[in-house]
């Protein structure tokens, strides 16, 4: 019976957008719901922050490059999908932090910058003595008496000192966030170290108790197997996967969502075509400042208006092999901020993502730009691209020009979770669910900026409009 049709409409066809429309419809076809879904994408391509470029054999990311296997929902994606075959993991290899124009091996054992492995820590070039044995205060200080959420500077700094902080675990967070270890949430970005610290009162011993009981799998070759993964053709492959999947007609592409207006227990959502759909239920996969403008007029949302995004680009470069001496086994650095480079981060990814590059070729990955510190990315192409040359040829030997270089910027895009994120997130679902009771917010700019992450937060916002309509 037609009538008895929902419609359902996502808004944004990013990786949230896109399985959340997937997932509603598989789930409408099993169990025979009558369920009409529309993704909206004001782009004229689906994948939002995902794209892949394949040029002259390299596969090139722009943006995301892998993902946590560990967080089991793209894996199941791309099962259901029918790509599950074309998932591989990364090499595995020596990282390293640049400090002060060196490389410095990244301590084995280390994890996410906190020491398990007490003789690399110490035999480690990285700390001085003093930084070292300040570290190991971690030992003996009590557990910390903050409740409610903290910085992960004011957690970390208490327990291990500032050089650990500084020279490790700063760089190696600021690889994912692009932020400012003072302003993130620990609540909300690492909550498991609150947990450890506790639990076991000290996060060296309380670390090494949980890695412990984490079981490593060996790959096949016997080495053992990356945490990463990615699709052998890029991470694109995910994206043309589910588009191939979702019901024809159901996908309208260069098409905007400008306004919204409540209709009952319906939404009517306005296009900048000047067309309308009314609907049973929206999820809005789009960043957080598209839904706080959509939701002002309705004085909702405002909170959300407080949360920055930090603008970064990826710079990718290619070279013949033999004009670039490597280090051996290295699969890229992070950066300090205490070194005086304008890059953040540098992935050698032909070592880490053999399947990316063609024989006799290096691929070069570095990052500019970083929260406090974006101006570099309003560069011309050209003079970004000098910037991370001279800052890579300061660290390692490479003759004449790259053979092309594809500088990729990204605006406002690393959502940042500064401390009390969670309570603004919790205040903005409850207004939501008040106000707005059909509608549902997903995606990287409220439990998890990961692509993993980003998935489960279209997966529940599916559950929640499903139950609504049919339960
Ligand atoms: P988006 O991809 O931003 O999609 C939102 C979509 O909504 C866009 O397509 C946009 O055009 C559309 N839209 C916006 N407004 C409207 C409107 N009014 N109407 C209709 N459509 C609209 N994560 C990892 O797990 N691993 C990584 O290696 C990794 N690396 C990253 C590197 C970079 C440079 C960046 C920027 C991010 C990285 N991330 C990584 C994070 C991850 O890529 C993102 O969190 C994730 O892709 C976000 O997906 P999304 O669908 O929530 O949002």
């Amino acid at each position: 019976n037609v009538e008895d049709t929902k419609k359902v409409v996502v808004v944004g066809g990013g990786i949230t957008g896109l399985s959340s429309a997937f997932y509603l419809q598989k789930e409408a076809k099993e169990k025979g719901y009558p369920l009409d879904v529309l993704l909206v994408e004001s782009t004229h391509r689906l994948g939002g922050k995902i794209q892949t470029v394949r040029k002259d054999g390299f596969i090139i990311e722009r943006g995301p490059d892998s993902f946590l296997e560990r967080k089991k929902s793209i894996g199941e994606l791309a099962q259901d999908v029918g790509i599950a075959d074309q998932l591989v993991n990364n090499s595995t290899g020596q990282s390293f932090v640049l400090l002060e124009d060196r490389l410095h091996p990244i301590p084995k054992g280390s994890v996410m910058g906190i020491p398990t492995e007490l003789n690399n820590f110490f035999s480690s070039g990285l700390f001085s003595l003093s930084g070292k044995v300040r570290a190991l205060e971690d030992l003996v200080l009590p557990r910390s008496n903050v409740k409610g959420d903290q910085s992960l500077g004011q957690f970390f700094r208490r327990r291990l000192g500032n050089e650990v902080v500084e020279n490790l675990m700063e760089p190696l967070l600021s690889g994912i966030y692009a932020g400012d270890l003072d302003k993130l949430s620990l609540q909300s970005t690492y909550p498991q170290f609150y947990e450890t610290e506790q639990k076991y009162r000290s996060l060296i011993l309380g670390t090494r108790k949980n890695a412990a009981k984490r079981p490593t799998s060996p790959a096949p070759t016997g080495k053992v197997k990356g945490q990463f993964q990615t699709l052998r053709n890029g991470l694109e492959s995910l994206v043309e996967a589910i588009e191939s999947k979702l019901a024809p007609g159901s996908v309208l592409k260069g098409v905007k969502v400008e306004r919204i207006e409540k209709e009952e227990d319906q939404v009517n959502l306005i296009f900048n075509n000047g067309q309308s759909v009314i609907a049973d239920a929206v999820i809005f996969a789009t960043p957080h400042h598209v839904v706080s403008e959509l939701f002002e007029p309705y004085g909702l949302l405002t909170q959300l208006k407080e949360m920055p995004s930090a603008t970064v680009a990826t710079v990718a470069m290619a070279f013949p092999a033999d004009q670039v001496k490597q280090e051996d086994d290295g699969t890229g650095f992070v950066v300090s901020r205490n070194s005086d480079f304008a890059i953040t981060a540098c992935t050698w990814t032909h070592r880490k993502w053999p399947t990316t590059t063609p024989e006799g070729k290096v691929l070069l990955r570095s990052y500019v730009g970083r929260e406090g510190d974006e101006a570099i990315v309003d560069l011309s192409d050209k003079e970004i691209e000098k910037i991370v040359l001279d800052d890579l040829r300061k660290i390692i030997e490479i003759d004449g020009e790259p053979e092309f270089t594809m500088v990729s910027r990204w605006k406002k895009s690393m959502h940042q979770y500064t401390v009390g994120h969670k309570q603004r997130i919790e205040k903005s679902f409850h207004e939501i669910e008040e106000a707005f009771p059909m509608v549902k917010l997903a995606g990287a700019s409220y439990e998890g900026i990961g692509l993993p992450d980003c998935v489960n937060s279209g997966k529940k916002a599916v559950r929640e409009v499903l139950d609504d309509l049919f339960q």
